[in-house]
């Protein structure tokens, strides 16, 4: 089961990581230097250090195992780059560890219960490393038919006959299968391996029997002596997939095409229950290995009091996550409650919670981010342009003036500029109001609208 699962999940996973320009696509990692300290600009991060600084020291423990179920803060203002960091632990801490990030406020949009929803949520962030022994077949080739299609274009079909010591088998080749064959340049005669996981061929080299044969050149063929022993071996191969993956291909009324189509519905606690001992059991075995991920919550004061006492509970859990919860709210109610608290998060939780808060950036720290911005976009800015859209950002926010990046380049191009200059922004900033103009201007024209 777990093989062809985990076959399958590696393509997944990489579609999902199909790289375009969204707003975090400058960051590539937390810009720290070998003793955690945050470099100013690097890895696409400007500033906000220290907050960096113990987000490096929270990915330590994670890479070292040593924080699985505890809950971190992420708390600022908006626009100071909560997202922006956990976005670069998410890198930092590379592809084998499963990070999961959610917006608070998705749970009430899905059609599954609200801890159904962060059950799976929390079991996506749970990675297990599979350890698994793949038979290798090795046998001497009888004959190689590969079918081109008449048309020459579309999928090769073909079969071998593979002779082991006292039978020869057919096997029906599939598309990696013929790819191998073809670049191994396997013929007749040759002495093969093929690896029942993955498809793989191996040429070892010429059959005893056909040791005297000749080359192109009349030379003598090097004589290869083939491997003796087992004609079946087994080999370690190890697949990571997470614990929801693990429920989807399961979940019998799903079944695993459901990883593609990301409609998984609700998952059956009993199917859960199952994998749970199973994993226990490969555990006991040494057979596998739990990786504690990462689970990023955005806007977590959105959750309410049932999720929150649901996720407290999950945090004690043996097989939890590392919970990065961010918030721009101070003082507020906890939604579900008439009672206030810190973020909107109960006490209970907030008491196991470590909190790292992030600062507003200054004039030079926000011109940075924009640089950096402007090059990702490929928008050529003039210095004083850039100066004049620091100073918008200033006024209104960083993520207004970000925007702007774009509809002024749009302007510049369209009066065949290769360069956005100040006219351009002040153009842009008339035509797209910011959050303070809107609101200005809804109360100078309330009248006009429907109510
Ligand atoms: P909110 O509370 O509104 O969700 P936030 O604190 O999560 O805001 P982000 O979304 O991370 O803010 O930041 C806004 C934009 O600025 C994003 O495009 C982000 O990538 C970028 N950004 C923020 N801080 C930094 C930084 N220190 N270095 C580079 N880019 C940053």
């Amino acid at each position: 089961m777990a093989a062809a699962a985990a076959a399958k999940i590696v393509e997944v996973r990489e579609t999902t990581r199909v790289e375009r320009i969204g707003a975090h696509s400058h960051i590539r990692g937390l810009g720290l230097d070998d003793s955690l300290e945050a470099r100013h600009v690097s890895q696409g991060m400007v500033g906000q250090v220290s907050a960096r600084r113990a987000v490096g020291i929270v990915l330590h423990m994670i890479r070292d195992g040593r924080i699985a179920g505890r809950a971190v803060l992420l708390a600022g203002q908006p626009g100071t780059g909560k997202t922006a960091i956990a976005t670069a632990l998410a890198a930092a801490l590379g592809q084998d560890t499963p990070f999961t990030s959610m917006a608070g406020s998705e749970i009430y949009s899905l059609e599954m219960s609200k801890t159904e929803a962060i059950t799976q949520a929390i079991r996506k962030s749970i990675g297990v490393r599979i350890k698994e022994e793949s038979e290798i077949i090795e046998g001497e080739v009888v004959e190689v038919q590969i079918e081109r299609p008449a048309s020459g274009v579309g999928t090769k079909v073909g079969k071998l006959i593979l002779k082991t010591t006292d039978m020869e088998t057919v096997y029906d080749l599939g598309g990696k299968m013929i790819e191998s064959l073809l670049k191994e340049k396997v013929q007749s005669g040759d002495v093969i391996t093929i690896d029942k996981a993955t498809g793989k061929i191996t040429r070892l080299g010429r059959s005893f029997a056909r040791a005297r044969d000749y080359d192109a050149t009349g030379q003598q063929t090097r004589f290869v002596q083939c491997p003796e022993g087992e004609l079946q071996k087994r080999k370690e191969v190890v697949h990571t997939v997470t614990l929801h993956e693990i429920d989807v291909i399961n979940s019998r009324t799903h079944g695993f095409l459901a990883l593609f189509s990301g409609d998984t519905g609700e998952i059956k606690p009993e199917v859960r229950e199952q994998i749970n001992g199973k994993v226990a059991e490969w555990r006991e075995e040494g057979k596998a290995e739990i990786i504690p991920g990462v689970l990023f919550i955005d806007e977590v004061h959105m959750l309410d009091i049932e999720c929150f006492s649901f996720l407290n509970r999950a945090l004690e859990n043996e097989m939890s996550p590392i919970v990065i919860m961010a918030t721009n709210r101070g003082v507020t109610k906890i939604r579900g409650t008439n009672y206030k608290s810190p973020h909107g998060i109960p006490l209970d939780l907030l008491d196991r919670t470590i909190i790292v808060p992030t600062q507003p950036y200054d004039e030079k720290e926000l011109r940075e981010i924009l640089s950096i911005r402007c090059e990702e976009e490929d928008c050529q800015m003039s210095d004083n342009a850039l100066t004049v859209l620091t100073r918008i950002c200033k006024e209104t926010s960083l993520r207004y003036g970000m925007q702007l990046i774009m509809t002024s380049s749009l302007i510049a191009r369209k009066r065949k500029a290769h360069e956005v200059d100040v006219e351009d922004i002040k153009r842009a900033y008339q035509l797209f109001f910011d959050e303070g103009r809107s609101v200005q201007f809804l109360r100078e024209y309330q009248q006009e609208f429907m109510f």
